[in-house]
């Protein structure tokens, strides 16, 4: 049976293996942490059915807390939109931890091995396919050797960043395609729920990126955001003006961390002979909008189905590639409007998101109704005409001009690997 090296254990990546286990394939996931530090010290958003259509059970309803609406704050603090009060059935915040350990713990009854506390250094490959991955471990370098490595490391993977540039994937997520976060939980000293806050604050402090505050009987959930490399000061900012607006904000209890997300659709090529990337490692996220932890569930999934596919035969890419377009067209497509938009006003000044909030060119249809935009691109642009300097914000109507030629470009994704047309659709992709 065929060899699985699953680089991370990131979510999809544990979705796949699992799968994969179960229908017979040695699968070994290689992860850094050690068990007990897996998972971020804070809830998270899922779609609760992410994780049967990724082949496990519900942990139980108990595991997760609802998710409420959200409100909309613009730099100026003069407008602010809020969603209609609905809590969602089929969303909930589940703990990171919580959610990590039942993974690894329903990966390890499928037959998964698990290789914690080993850090990946690179890609292992000759020149035709990947074969493998190397890491340190013990003090020593080792290879680990399989027919297929599943790249579910994150944003910053060591193997996707070591491919060879002939494999066709890209290296990097660049700076301005992430979004930077600090996140930690403070002591709700009045210990009830006196104001129930669930408020993201575009612009917060005129720094280009997007903060939140949740509040909760226990705790004041902030988050810091930014759409360029956020510090330490810009945190104590943000805390200290936040201190103002709730008073009853204790000191930190849990997280206080930094982390990235990438801020960017999916990568254009996420497989190569040996090789898929799932999850933020092939920029399946879309920040703010709680759908990396279940996009990366569904990936896991679809990844799997196209390797059991594959049967007997040698997983090269045009094996795995029915993975690529299953994601897409299920997921992946519907991703790309949200990532011009939201590129855009990562552009621009505090000054312009006020216009556009001010002015009703931006609104909650836009912005997040139910937690997912709904605009249209045409709509948007009537808007932005209307008014009376237009120019001011000519990037976002270029988007939007982009936003309008989407579906034909995703229409011509090809269905079947042809290395000519795959690298025309490509270059598409990317000029959206
Ligand atoms: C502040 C914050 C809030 C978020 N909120 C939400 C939310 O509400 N809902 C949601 O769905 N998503 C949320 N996300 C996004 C979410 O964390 C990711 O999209 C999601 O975890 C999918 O990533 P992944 O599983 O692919 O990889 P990751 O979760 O990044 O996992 C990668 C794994 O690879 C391991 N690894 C990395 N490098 C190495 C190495 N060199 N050697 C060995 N192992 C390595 C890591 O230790 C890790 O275990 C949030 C992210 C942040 C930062």
């Amino acid at each position: 049976m065929k060899k699985i090296i699953v680089a991370g254990a990131g979510h999809g990546g544990l979705a796949a293996a699992a799968l994969l286990a179960k229908q017979g394939y040695d699968v070994t996931v290689i992860e850094a942490k050690k068990r007990a530090e897996m998972g971020h010290d804070w809830h998270d958003v899922m779609v609760k059915s992410s994780l049967t259509d990724a082949g496990f059970d519900l942990p139980g309803e108990d595991a997760f807390t609802p998710f409420a609406n959200t409100s909309y704050v613009a730099p100026s603090m003069k407008t602010e939109i809020t969603e209609p009060y609905r809590v969602s059935e089929y969303s909930g915040y589940i703990d990171r931890k919580f959610l990590l350990k039942y993974l690894i713990d329903e990966a390890e009854k499928a037959g998964v091995n698990f290789r914690f506390g080993v850090k990946l250094l690179s890609v292992a490959c000759d020149c035709e396919k990947v074969t493998g991955v190397r890491c340190w471990e013990r003090g020593r370098v080792k290879e680990y050797a399989g027919d297929l490595v599943i790249d579910a490391a994150g944003i910053a993977s060591p193997v996707r960043r070591t491919l060879p540039g002939s494999f066709g994937v890209r290296n990097e997520i660049l700076p301005k395609e992430t979004f930077y976060t600090w996140r930690a939980y403070f002591e709700n000293t009045e210990k009830k729920l006196s104001d129930p806050t669930n408020r993201v604050f575009f612009y917060h402090n005129h720094r280009p990126g997007m903060d939140w505050v949740i509040t909760d009987e226990a705790f004041v959930d902030i988050l810091v955001g930014g759409f360029q490399p956020i510090d330490q000061t810009d945190v104590d900012k943000a805390v200290e003006d936040f201190r103002q607006q709730y008073p009853y904000m204790g000191k930190l209890i849990r997280g206080g961390q930094f982390a990235t997300i990438p801020l960017r659709r999916t990568l254009p090529l996420i497989v190569a002979n040996g090789y898929a990337a799932v999850g933020d490692s092939a920029a399946m996220t879309e920040p703010l909008s709680g759908s990396g932890i279940s996009l990366s569930l569904r990936a896991g999934r679809c990844l799997a189905d196209a390797v059991i596919a594959a049967g007997e035969a040698e997983l090269t890419v045009d094996k795995l590639w029915p993975y690529q377009y299953t994601y897409y067209q299920k997921y992946g497509n519907s991703q790309i409007g949200n990532d011009v938009l939201k590129g855009v006003l990562g552009n621009l000044t505090g000054k312009d998101v006020d216009f556009l909030l001010d002015a009703r060119i931006l609104t909650l249809k836009e912005i997040a109704s139910g937690g997912v935009p709904q605009y249209k691109a045409k709509e948007l642009l009537d808007k932005l005409n209307l008014v009376k300097k237009p120019k001011i914000i000519p990037g976002l109507a270029r988007a939007l001009t982009h936003l309008t030629q989407i579906d034909a470009v995703c229409a011509k994704m090809p269905e079947q690997y042809d290395a000519k047309a795959v690298a025309a659709w490509e270059k598409a992709y990317e000029a959206l």
